[in-house]
């Protein structure tokens, strides 16, 4: 397809349509308790929110989608993703946030929070201030026209206030104990919405308090803390584990560990890294079983070279090489993933035996939950953001939106009705 070939509210980014839909089809719809079966249902192009569902595709007035052979499910939402296709949050620069949020939108991803690591105090506060002007300008200046990436829904804090026992890949040398001085900056230069720290840390306890009380979601991470201790921690309102298994305290049958006290208990979702090297196939079923979909969160956890030829990058200062899939420092400690959200659902699925129907969850509605934005976005309700990823019967992404947009489309010739 030509240019000439699509008009007026579709033009070709990057070879991808950017056109905003009055409606789209689906065979199957998950994220919905109101999917009338084998119908097509339209969305509110004003506001890109999700409008009624309709009986006929016919009725559907304006450029359409055309799924009836796909699954539609909410919109992925990565909580824990560094960088993609060579760019990196701690690159504290526009063009890489939205070199990711073009990345992200391949991948059926349609909101995430921009991870940091651990870093100093200054590079983090670049960083931080950096998503906040972007937000504000793509929110301002994203006209009709303009290219659609995944929309960036806050910061996701990743250190510095760890355990140097458990720093995984995060540079040493910058881990230190929790400052509520630095963390009020943090707070004040951007949209901070999550913090992963060890809460057996001295001085974690008031800076949780502090988070909490800021709306911001405290994440329990590359932490040494026994199950009492993260008990503790979840008490004191802990609500997400970051990449559960790696990087905290493993799971004993006499002294559970973080992972136990993870697993254990329902008030705390956890995130899984799904690749396959993180986590055995076997344990992520285990995972999948303790806390079913609603408490299972799907993160990529990717690095600058997701997207990328494999070979030598790097991460918050640190060498990293990946090879066979895999990111490493030199000494052979993982260093985050090169994996996609799509591809970790898949084999998040092959893992635990689970179809579509029950494992949607772990690449949306969980994160939202998680996120307390459940009202806006992982389900597919009137009213709801039009934040939707169509799936071919692989789970193959066919098709992104966000808000109301096709921000990705695999077949040039499912987008109807644009040429008149
Ligand atoms: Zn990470």
């Amino acid at each position: 397809m030509n240019n000439d070939e699509m008009t007026a509210g579709a033009s070709k980014v990057n070879g991808t349509a950017v056109a905003g839909i009055s409606g789209l089809t689906a065979r199957t719809v998950f994220g919905t308790v109101a999917a009338p079966p084998g119908q097509s249902f339209a969305l509110a192009c004003d506001g890109g929110l999700i409008g009624a569902w309709l009986s006929e595709e016919r009725e559907v007035d304006g450029p359409l989608l055309d799924g009836t052979d796909c699954i539609l499910v909410p919109g992925f939402i990565d909580v824990h993703i560094h960088g993609s296709g060579g760019a990196d949050v701690m690159d504290a620069t526009p063009e890489s946030l939205a070199t990711i949020s073009k990345f992200l939108v391949r991948h059926g991803v349609t909101g995430f929070y921009a991870t940091t690591v651990t870093a100093s105090h200054g590079d983090t506060l670049a960083a931080v201030s950096n998503v906040a002007r972007f937000c504000r300008h793509t929110c301002s200046d994203a006209g009709v026209d303009s290219p659609v990436g995944a929309r960036v829904l806050g910061v996701h804090l990743e250190g510095p206030y760890i355990s140097g026992k458990f720093p995984g890949a995060q540079n040493p040398a910058f881990v230190r104990p929790p400052s509520a001085n630095e963390f009020e900056e943090l707070l004040g230069a951007g949209p901070v919405r999550m913090i992963t720290l060890a809460p057996e840390e001295e001085g974690a306890q008031s800076l949780i308090e502090m988070a909490l009380e800021s709306d911001v979601r405290v994440v329990l991470g590359h932490t040494a803390a026994t199950f009492d201790e993260a008990r503790t921690a979840i008490d004191a309102g802990v609500s997400q584990a970051t990449h559960t298994f790696n990087a905290m305290k493993g799971l004993h049958h006499r002294e559970p560990g973080t992972v136990g006290a993870v697993l254990s208990d329902d008030r705390i979702y956890a995130q899984l890294i799904a690749d396959g090297i993180h986590v055995h196939p076997a344990v992520m079923r285990m995972l999948g079983r303790c806390k079913g979909p609603t408490r299972t969160v799907l993160i990529s956890d990717a690095i600058r070279a997701t997207g990328m030829p494999e070979g030598r990058y790097d991460m918050g200062r640190l060498p990293v090489v990946v090879r066979n899939g895999a990111c490493r420092l030199p000494d052979g400690t993982l260093a985050g993933s090169v994996l996609t959200l799509d591809a970790a659902l898949r084999s998040f699925m092959a893992a635990t035996g689970w179809p579509l129907v029950q494992a949607w969850p772990t690449t949306s509605l969980s994160q939202a939950q998680a996120m307390g934005i459940d009202d806006e976005v992982g389900r597919i309700s009137r009213g709801a953001r039009a934040d939707l990823t169509l799936l071919d019967a692989t789970a193959q992404v066919v098709a992104t939106v966000v808000g109301g947009r096709v921000a990705f489309l695999r077949d040039q010739w499912r987008l109807l009705g644009t040429a008149d």
